[in-house]
């Protein structure tokens, strides 16, 4: 069915003026901030200094003062704190109710978060109750020269790039994947300011009974520094064992294609690509992928990216660093011993 917003038709509109500052919501686990609130200062940075205007980081939570002295080494101007008990564990209603209440009184012009987990589940939420537009996975932000965010990510499969704006609501918001944009360095003399709310903001009908932690280390894949990912050249679930056992070795984490998922020798955790995760470890190896473009954007900015395929025109080897054009059966079991005895 269409999807209508409560009142989005007869909506006023906007002074869009009014708005401004640029917003990062700054996302943490267990007190230490989540890398893509740094990298997303970063890109809010250039920004804010484009527009001439303030760089906030938002952080909801609870006891969260180390995340929020953190934060100031990333070069925001200020950082808003929200310390509630409610807010101790993520729920989208006191997430999305607390960051609305904030940017309704503050109105700033740009908001961002990651596309993590978190960002994924409660942005939208935001973004509808603001009744604003929104642009999921961006890969690259800008200032256009009528001033307006220029939000560009992949469409149709990755085919082409479209650069996404919104002109007549604020504010502007996109989420950006991990590891897409470039660290913040910088410090500034940024303050940290506590926001109190209203009870409200914090009631909610979902209640988070327990937390468990995913215990698979090899499915860490944003966080590795090295990626052994393995396609359907492997041929078979035993086959992939070997990529398995390299993986370890290198003390890397494990990656695959969706083929490979679909069939199930290995679970979505793992998938890199379009649809899985985007990953940018030093060393990338592919193992048996071909390279369609729905993987490529999701590792194409590794460091070295070392590609193993017995078909020299394989679109693997247009992004790979170092080509090896052959037989996997026989190159992957040599370089494993290979490794072993180094
Ligand atoms: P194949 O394309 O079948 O490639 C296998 C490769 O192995 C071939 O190049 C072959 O030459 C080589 N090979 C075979 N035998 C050997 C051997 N003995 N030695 C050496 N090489 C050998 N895919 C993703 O990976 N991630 C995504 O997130 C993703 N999202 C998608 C989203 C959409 C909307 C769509 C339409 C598709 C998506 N796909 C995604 C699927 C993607 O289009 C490809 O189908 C998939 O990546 C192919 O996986 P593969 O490279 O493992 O398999």
């Amino acid at each position: 069915g269409a999807l209508s917003l409560p009142e989005a038709g007869a909506r006023p509109v906007e002074d869009l003026e009014s708005y401004r500052g640029v917003w990062v919501f700054a996302e943490w686990r267990s007190g230490v901030v989540h890398p893509v609130s740094r990298e997303l200062l970063g890109a809010g940075r250039k920004l804010a200094d484009k527009r001439g205007v303030e760089l906030a980081a938002v952080l909801l939570g609870h006891r969260i003062e180390a995340a929020a002295a953190e934060l100031l080494d990333y070069g925001p101007d200020v950082v808003y704190v929200v310390d509630h008990p409610e807010l101790a564990r993520f729920t989208d209603e006191t997430y999305a109710a607390s960051l609305v209440e904030l940017a309704r009184r503050h109105k700033p012009e740009i908001l961002l978060a990651g596309a993590t987990t978190m960002g994924r589940s409660f942005i939208p939420r935001v973004a509808a109750l603001l009744q604003t537009g929104l642009t999921a996975d961006c890969t690259d932000l800008d200032i256009g020269e009528n001033g307006l965010l220029l939000q560009t990510r992949p469409a149709f499969g990755g085919n082409v790039m479209a650069t996404i704006v919104c002109p007549n609501r604020r504010p502007q918001m996109a989420t950006v994947r991990p590891r897409v944009m470039k660290p913040a360095v910088d410090r500034r003399n940024g303050r940290v300011e506590a926001v109190t709310l209203p009870e409200r903001c914090f009631e909610h009908r979902v209640e988070v009974l327990q937390v468990i932690a995913e215990t698979d280390e090899t499915a860490k894949l944003s966080e590795a520094e090295v990626i052994v990912t393995g396609g359907r050249g492997l041929q078979k679930r035993e086959h992939f064992r070997m990529v398995e056992e390299l993986a370890r070795l290198l003390k890397g984490a494990v990656g695959a294609s969706r083929s490979v998922v679909e069939e199930g020798w290995i679970g979505p955790s793992h998938q890199v690509g379009q649809t899985g995760q985007t990953v940018a470890p030093s060393l990338y190896m592919a193992i048996g992928v071909s390279g369609a473009i729905q993987h490529i954007v999701g590792m194409q900015g590794s460091r070295i990216i070392v590609a193993v395929n017995k078909d020299p025109e394989a679109p693997i080897f247009d992004v790979a660093t170092y080509g090896v054009v052959g037989d996997l059966f026989q190159f992957v079991p040599a370089f494993i011993r290979k490794v072993k005895e180094e």
